[in-house]
């Protein structure tokens, strides 16, 4: 969920604002190959891996509208290198391919995904996390990384790396839904009926379905009568804001400063405000974050925050997200806990359930992030 007022939704079209919600379909398929619950940006990107991959009829349901989960409150930044040093290697290269397979829905999705190319800049203290620079990486002096953001209070060097990208999260949600067959939002699944070691039916708001196969995809995870699922999760709350238009140009991302977006607004955000799950914007939080950013580029003071909210990341307790077959459930995954980088993720998380439900094999790229791990299953 996101509280506050989000810039993303002002920018989209009011027909990419429909999509989002289109209710219930007179014609829902509620015999379908694959079930996805969940409609945000994994459940969404998860249904559209499964239509690509030819596995059959595809029905998406969301309890809410798409989007209305953390996916419509995040950043929509796409930066696999800013990454290295932070999380394991394995994951990072889980993001290469999955920002590959972002520009691949660019270049192939009836309307695209409206990606939109950005260099990621880091500055001291980010620069730090790099034992050795990402490979495409350039190492900046101060006198270039003056030349690109003027007006800083300390002069230092940057590492640049061109070629990341970042997305309106709700833009391509709206698009990339209104490429599938059949969408339903407003439909809450509320059950499933085991037999024999599979779902044979799931009960939701709109009535009886019986998939093949289903996939949930709802943020933290699901909390079902019928299914007994002991992973530990939570969420983490994080603010956002942006500011008016500014004549201000900064070169993409500039961590940990802030990001150049459209009409030359800055985007600044997430805090990780762990602990606070109230659903509220906290003023003192935006006050510290622009506090933050004028004492670091006093260039900014005048400008106007045009936008601020709050959304809620879902988390495991280390941090990695679960993609995974529902233990002792045959026909039946679960992806969950994307916390930071669940926008970026999300087409590689789809592909690889795809290829699992294909094979019946789980892909090698996804090996760390089985439930397993946690001992509590
Ligand atoms: C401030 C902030 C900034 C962020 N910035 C970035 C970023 O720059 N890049 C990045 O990659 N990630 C970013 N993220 C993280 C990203 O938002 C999440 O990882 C991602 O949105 C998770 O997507 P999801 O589809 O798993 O979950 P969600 O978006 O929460 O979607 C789950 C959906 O499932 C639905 N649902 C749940 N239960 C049911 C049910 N029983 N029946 C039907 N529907 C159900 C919910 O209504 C919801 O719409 C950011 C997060 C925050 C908070």
């Amino acid at each position: 969920m996101t509280v506050g007022l989000a810039l993303w939704p002002e920018q989209l079209s009011d027909q990419e604002r429909a999509w989002l919600d289109p209710g219930v379909p007179e014609n829902l398929d509620r015999n379908p190959d694959i079930l996805v619950v969940g409609g945000g940006i994994v459940g969404v990107a998860t249904a559209v891996a499964c239509t690509q991959s030819g596995l059959g009829s595809v029905v998406l349901v969301e309890g809410d509208r798409l989007g209305s989960g953390a996916s419509g409150g995040a950043a929509g930044q796409l930066i696999p290198e800013a990454h290295v040093g932070v999380d394991p290697p394995f994951l990072v290269d889980l993001m290469r391919f999955s920002l590959a397979a972002w520009r691949n829905l660019e270049r192939t999705w009836p309307r695209g995904v409206g990606l939109i190319a950005l260099d990621w800049l880091g500055l001291e203290p980010t620069m730090a996390q790099f034992e050795s620079l990402p490979s495409g990486a350039e190492q900046l002096s101060s006198d270039q990384v003056d030349a690109l953001v003027p007006g800083l209070s300390h002069r230092g060097p940057g590492v640049l790396v061109r070629d990341q990208a970042r997305v309106n999260p709700l833009r391509a949600i709206a698009r990339l839904s209104a490429g599938l067959a059949c969408v339903a939002t407003g439909v809450r699944v509320q059950g499933v009926s085991l037999e024999g070691g599979r779902v044979r039916s799931v009960q939701t708001s709109a009535g009886q379905l019986s998939p093949r196969h289903v996939v949930f995809a709802t943020g933290t995870p699901p909390r079902l009568s019928g299914l007994q699922l002991n992973i530990p999760s939570g969420e983490v709350k994080g603010h956002m804001l942006t500011t008016e238009p500014t004549n201000l140009r900064l070169p993409g991302t500039v961590a940990p400063l802030a990001t150049s977006i459209d009409d030359g607004r800055l985007m600044i955000g997430g805090t990780l405000d762990i602990g606070d799950s109230e659903r509220v914007v906290r003023p003192e939080i935006i006050a510290a974050m622009w506090a933050e950013l004028s004492a670091a580029w006093p260039v900014v003071n005048g400008i106007r925050i045009a936008h601020q909210w709050a959304c809620f990341r879902p988390a495991h307790p280390d941090r990695l997200p679960v993609i995974d077959r529902v233990p002792g459930v045959g026909n039946a995954w679960l992806t969950s806990g994307h916390y930071k980088t669940g926008i970026l993720l999300a087409p590689a998380t789809g592909i690889a359930l795809a290829e699992w439900i294909r094979s019946g094999i789980r892909p090698a790229r996804v090996e760390g992030l089985g439930v397993d791990r946690f001992a509590t299953v």
